[in-house]
């Protein structure tokens, strides 16, 4: 644990929440729900309020995913560049929902569209975050063919954070479904290897491979449960961590 993380009372000075696109969908099954964005801002602000550096990647599976589309004959690649879009606009609408609670937010996407938002540039995401700014990074890696779950991975790298959060629909990783097997039970902590080797799809194999390579946690949790990702960042709550070795 480092000095700042010990003094602001968490047991992170900085991480990066990768929130999927579903998440902002609330109850639909398209789009986004204000009511759940506003949830997930409030839940963030807080931590940011309290001292933690946070940076967020967003997914855009609530409005387009190119695997999808390519599924229905649309060209792979140019169905991808439209899913790195959808989660420009994700990215503009959790931005908005965090300063009306009070946080100061850039947009950096990876993709240039400099009338909405700054270019990546990694030091001047870094400095943001010294300064107390939530960065949301938007359009992924920038690059078809990749997710949002490796764009989070490598951010995270590249900003040197002590963890990656990801926020799902379920209180952390099960041995099966729990919402359709009874008996799924929920692991407290897995390995990079046991999340590839059980194909536990938590996150795609990209997205564990960079992490295991930069040793960088993995925090699985409900980010509809309201206040977890404030327990859970201090260690409270359920969530399943995936760390090197158990
Ligand atoms: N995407 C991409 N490159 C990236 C990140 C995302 O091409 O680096 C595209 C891809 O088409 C993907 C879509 O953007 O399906 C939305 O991202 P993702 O499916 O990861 O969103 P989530 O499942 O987290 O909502």
């Amino acid at each position: 644990m480092t000095e700042q993380a010990s003094e602001n009372g968490h047991d992170y000075r900085r991480v990066l929440l990768k929130i999927s696109g579903e998440a902002l969908m609330g109850d639909g099954s398209y789009g986004i729900a204000p009511q759940m964005v506003d949830t997930i801002a409030g839940d963030v602000a807080a931590v940011a309020q309290s001292g933690v550096e946070v940076c967020l990647v967003i997914g855009g599976g609530n409005i387009f995913r190119g695997v999808a589309a390519a599924a229905r004959g649309m060209d792979r690649a140019q169905g991808d560049y439209a899913g790195m879009l959808a989660t420009v606009i994700n990215a503009l609408m959790v931005q908005n929902a965090l300063e009306r609670h009070g946080v100061p937010t850039r947009v950096m996407s990876a993709i240039h569209m400099s009338s909405v938002a700054e270019p990546y540039i990694r030091r001047r995401a870094v400095r943001h975050m010294e300064k107390g700014r939530v960065v949301i990074f938007a359009a992924g890696t920038g690059n078809p063919f990749f997710t949002t779950d490796t764009a989070a991975a490598l951010r995270a790298a590249e900003m040197d954070c002590d963890a990656l959060l990801k926020g799902t629909q379920v209180d952390g990783v099960y041995s099966a479904d729990p919402r359709k097997d009874g008996n799924a039970t929920r692991f407290e902590t897995l390995t990079y290897l046991d999340v590839l080797a059980k194909d536990l799809h938590v996150m795609d194999a990209a997205a564990i491979s960079l992490a295991r390579e930069n040793r960088l946690p993995i925090v699985v949790f409900n980010i509809h449960a309201p206040g977890a990702f404030s327990r859970v960042m201090r260690g409270e709550g359920l969530f399943t961590r995936i760390v090197e070795a158990r």
